[in-house]
């Protein structure tokens, strides 16, 4: 069994006013870049940095190729080390237990994250999770703009296999999910999350990254 995590608003979420740090460095990155904070109005939620990207680029009027995209994406992560040294990100529950419970029932623990991989290292050392998933069992968003692309690079890097449960809060981990033939346990932080996983067909949906959870995704075998 193959268990894949999405991180924001899943594994980790902020405390106090949006944007968060993510969607801060992004703005910042496009305001250094480009003069103007070409991420307004864009829905982070369920997305994926190449997709922030190529919309982030369409608006500055530059072609989505790799140059312009690796630019972009080195200035945020730039930027995003620089905003977790004064506000953090905090856990979805107490997740390393919930990972090791799940370990320990014999689940290959992975992420399936819109993240890059380095962003995804630097909001998990934010939120105390460093070490608690092997970022080399991990899809991300380097790998693909496409959510379900980045599910079936998790799966891969899992060392494949047909049981597979996504752990995500949108609507788009569920539609992944089901693109790849994969469940989907949902994680609500709050009642919207919740209302839209519900909507999607989530199979189960729990409050955090806690025994609940553990429980859910063993319940549904
Ligand atoms: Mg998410």
């Amino acid at each position: 069994m193959i268990l894949l995590f999405d991180l924001d608003g899943t594994v980790l979420t902020f405390d106090g006013n949006a944007p968060g740090p993510g969607r801060t460095s992004m703005g910042r990155a496009s305001v250094a870049l480009f003069g103007v904070d070409h991420t307004a109005g864009i829905r982070f939620a369920g997305g994926t940095d190449h997709g922030i990207a190529r919309a982030v680029l369409e608006r500055a009027g530059l072609p989505f190729e790799p140059a312009n995209v690796d630019r972009f994406l080195d200035a945020y992560v730039e930027e995003l080390a620089r905003v977790l040294e004064n506000r953090a990100y905090r856990p979805v529950g107490d997740v390393a237990s919930a990972v090791s419970a799940c370990a320990a029932r014999g689940a290959c623990v992975g992420l399936a994250t819109g993240n890059l991989r380095r962003g995804a290292q630097l909001k998990l050392a934010s939120a105390g999770l460093e070490g608690v998933f092997d970022l080399d069992r991990g899809g991300y968003g380097c790998d693909h703009e496409l959510r379900a692309e980045v599910v079936r690079a998790g799966i891969r890097r899992c060392g494949g296999g047909a049981d597979v449960i996504v752990i995500g809060d949108t609507r788009q981990d569920v539609e992944a999910a089901r693109a790849v033939s994969a469940r989907c346990v949902g994680v609500a932080v709050n009642q919207a999350s919740r209302d839209e996983l519900a909507a999607a067909g989530a199979d189960a949906i729990v409050d955090a990254c806690d025994d609940t959870l553990v429980e859910a995704i063993f319940t549904l075998r």
